[in-house]
């Protein structure tokens, strides 16, 4: 069976290629052409003996995620739906900044274990892991429809799953897109979010990348409530290993809060929040929920949120509110692959301008 390329990292194509008796410069060789010059067609690749090219279609597969619905809301921020095969779909979210910024909010699990209570992923329990190529052909499927005068420059691991409870796979995805060969991302700009897997966080300041912890909440007793993990890791590990973190990384730790209204959005939340966090160098983004069917949750009026996020300014916190992008999109996490995933017809009815079908 062929190998499927995205999956592979530079060492790992050049063991492949010094395996079938070619040098080990023939693999930035090729890296260079499909990450580079984004020429997938071996035949293509001029520098490569004619051997050689008609020899690689067999070995490797260079198929690209089959793009199934793109979604674009009224402010700016992309969805897309990608089929990854045994009829399981996976999202992805390009969300652009005023500041030129393009991030790519990337899935790495069909479905998710941690069970967050306020999280629609969550209701899907985890079906799998994404291998590390799925992970690069989100990257590679996104920035082809797109078309390269509108460079992704962010890669955020937000989308559906916990990428530290698949770390092979998203690692080895993060070495693919920020090899200098390849599409040569800076490690500064890839962050890996987790909602607490604390013996895996390590390897974050390990890969050099940043890190993003989901906290939603200050103390253990409305963590153990939303956030079932913590009765796992309680938060005080969890913060130990975000401070050791900062230390190794000289790096700001990213704590992620989502208001709840009458559970996480009080004023004296947000003073139990800059009291656990002040010894820590770290920013908060406060994030008002992003409400959706039987959560048992609520979004917290505009006034609550802006008090909230006073409060915490006038503490001295380097906190940032978050908008909620994409509502009319089915911006929560896992949203639109559910409201597809099994019914094809929907794909019709739901394509919002003919540029956008596919
Ligand atoms: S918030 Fe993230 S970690 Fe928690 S259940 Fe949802 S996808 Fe999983």
């Amino acid at each position: 069976m062929a190998i499927p390329f995205y999956g592979l990292t530079l060492d790992q194509l050049r063991g492949h290629l010094v395996g079938l008796g070619k040098e080990k410069f023939r693999a930035s060789q090729v890296f260079k052409w499909v990450y580079q010059q984004r020429v997938t067609d071996f035949s293509q690749m001029t520098n490569l003996s004619k051997s050689f090219r008609e020899s690689l279609p067999e070995i490797f597969d260079m198929n690209p995620l089959k793009l199934s619905q793109h979604l674009k809301s009224e402010d700016g921020t992309e969805k897309f739906l990608f089929d990854i095969g045994d009829g399981k779909t996976v999202e992805t979210v390009l969300i652009p900044s005023s500041d030129e910024r393009l991030t790519l909010c990337v899935s790495s699990e069909v479905g998710c274990n941690m069970a967050c209570r306020f999280c629609f992923t969550a209701k899907q329990k985890l079906q799998r892991r994404l291998t590390s190529g799925e992970i690069v052909g989100q990257f590679m499927g996104v920035q082809d429809a797109i078309g390269m005068k509108r460079r992704i420059s962010n890669i955020v691991f937000m989308g559906m799953g916990e990428p530290l409870d698949n770390p092979d796979a998203v690692f080895d995805s993060i070495e693919i897109l920020t090899s200098e060969l390849g599409v040569n991302l800076s490690r500064k700009k890839v962050t890996v979010s987790t909602s607490g897997l604390v013996p895996q966080i390590p390897l974050v300041a390990k890969n050099r990348v940043r890190l993003a912890v989901s906290l939603n909440a200050s103390t253990n007793e409305i963590r153990d409530h939303v956030m079932p993990i913590n009765k796992k890791y309680p938060m005080n590990q969890l913060l130990d290993e975000c401070r050791r973190y900062a230390f190794e990384t000289k790096d700001k730790v990213t704590f992620e809060y989502v208001l709840l209204k009458g559970v996480t959005d009080r004023i004296e939340d947000a003073i139990r929040l800059k009291n656990i966090t002040q010894d820590i160098p770290c920013k908060i983004n406060i994030i008002p929920f992003n409400e959706h069917p039987n959560s048992g949750f609520e979004r917290p009026s505009d006034e609550t949120v802006l008090k909230f996020q006073k409060k915490l300014m006038d503490l001295g916190v380097h906190v940032l509110l978050r908008k909620t992008m994409g509502r009319d999109i089915y911006a929560a996490c896992g949203q639109l692959r559910s409201k597809f995933e099994g019914h094809p017809e929907r794909f019709r009815a739901q394509r919002p301008s003919k540029e956008m079908a596919l």
